[in-house]
């Protein structure tokens, strides 16, 4: 079979592969297993401004502007009003980015890549460009790297729809029912996503999770859950650029992995796009993606260390510990940070390297 050529391979198209592919132009090959938008492991969760920056507030289906924590011996109300949340429905939000960008989308699934093809189910495909967004497999990253740690500093999440409706984002931290990790109900207009995590890579959730739903008097649907990264890992490895979960750039903690990986995809969709016109080399995309990656390692050095003490703090704490964060004179110092991370880059179109960023 004759191999095809094309400038920029992408692998994956979720969050990251959508928002790289979304600023390029030229010869774009966009690879998934599935078709856009029909496989969601997510709750999809987010600050509403991401949608609306992105012209995709059909998208949206319900608006929060409260988020509680139920601890074992306090429930905590955090006002988010000045920056709502929303959730949106995966398949529109998808689907919406697809038709904003020129890819070409092949459904294959990938194999591997040996330094020049990138090999699929479909043939084999070769670009000077390739991209591994493949979520937290890493499918080209780890067949280039063999990176020792990948199995290492995996969350896992497993969610189901009810019927249970509601007005805040919710969150459970009670260590004696979900063991070193937490629980959430996020509305979504008609009906909820429940779902149950395990920051220490516990995959087998479905138990604690129907018990969770019980408890609401609610009733399980379909399930969906996956791994997803606590640990920022490498951004490029050999000539690969790597974003999203693939490049471990979930955020620990509260597992906000979605505005991660259209930020960063933003970002190197741009830095490629300068490397397609010439006005860089590919060794200078590679060095200005994964020099800005890193600016933002203590961001995630310091929620992972908050990721920690959620997971090992006696629970009498876990109350006092969020009250803490709520406090007005406290908050006011780390929401507006924290809500608007990503929000140059993805809210007005700037680069994201700039040193005004608010993160
Ligand atoms: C239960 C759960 C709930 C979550 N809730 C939220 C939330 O509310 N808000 C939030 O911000 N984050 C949430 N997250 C995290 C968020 O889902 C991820 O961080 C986000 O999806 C990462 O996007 P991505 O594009 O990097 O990877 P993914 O969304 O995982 O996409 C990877 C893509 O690569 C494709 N792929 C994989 N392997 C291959 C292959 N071999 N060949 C071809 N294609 C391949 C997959 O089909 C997929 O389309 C949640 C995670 C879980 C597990």
């Amino acid at each position: 079979m004759r191999e095809r050529s094309y400038d920029v391979i992408i692998v994956g198209a979720s969050f990251a592969g959508l928002a790289v592919a979304r600023q390029l132009r030229g010869e774009v090959l966009l690879l998934d297993r599935h078709e856009v938008g029909t496989v969601q492991t997510s709750a999809c969760g987010t600050p509403l401004w991401v949608p609306q920056a992105l012209g995709l507030e059909k998208s949206v289906l319900q608006i929060h502007t409260k988020a509680v924590i139920h601890a074992p011996t306090r429930t905590v109300a955090f006002d988010v009003s000045d920056a709502p949340y929303c959730t949106f429905d995966y398949r529109a939000f998808c689907q919406g980015l697809l038709e904003q960008n020129r890819a070409r989308f092949l459904r294959a699934a990938v194999r591997g890549f040996d330094g020049e093809r990138v090999e699929t189910s479909e043939g084999s495909f070769r670009a000077p460009l390739v991209v591994d967004c493949s979520g937290w497999r890493a499918v080209l990253a780890e067949s280039g790297a063999g990176d020792a740690d990948h199995e290492r500093d995996m969350s896992f999440g497993l969610e189901t729809h009810t019927g249970y409706s509601g007005d805040a984002l919710y969150f459970w931290a009670n260590p004696r029912r979900y063991r070193e990790g937490i629980a959430w109900l996020f509305p979504v207009g008609n009906g909820s996503r429940v779902g149950v995590g395990s920051y220490a890579g516990s995959s087998k959730l479905k138990e604690p999770l129907e018990r969770f739903v019980d408890d609401l008097s609610a009733a399980p649907t379909s399930y969906h859950g996956t791994f997803f990264p606590s640990r920022l890992r490498r951004a490029t490895t050999g000539k690969i650029f790597v974003v999203g979960d693939a490049a471990g750039q979930c955020l620990p903690l509260t597992a906000e992995g979605i505005r991660p990986a259209l930020f960063f995809g933003q970002a190197c969709g741009g830095i490629i796009q300068r490397v397609l016109e010439g006005a860089l080399t590919l060794e200078e995309g590679l060095e200005e993606y994964r020099r800005g990656v890193e600016r933002y390692r203590w961001a995630y050095r310091l929620l992972r260390a908050a990721q920690r003490v959620a997971m090992s703090a006696p629970e009498g704490w876990l109350g006092p510990m969020a009250a803490l964060a709520a406090r007005p004179s406290l908050m006011a110092r780390w929401w507006p940070r924290y809500s608007r991370f990503g929000w140059l880059a993805l809210g007005a179109g700037f680069r994201i390297w700039r040193s005004d960023e608010g993160t």
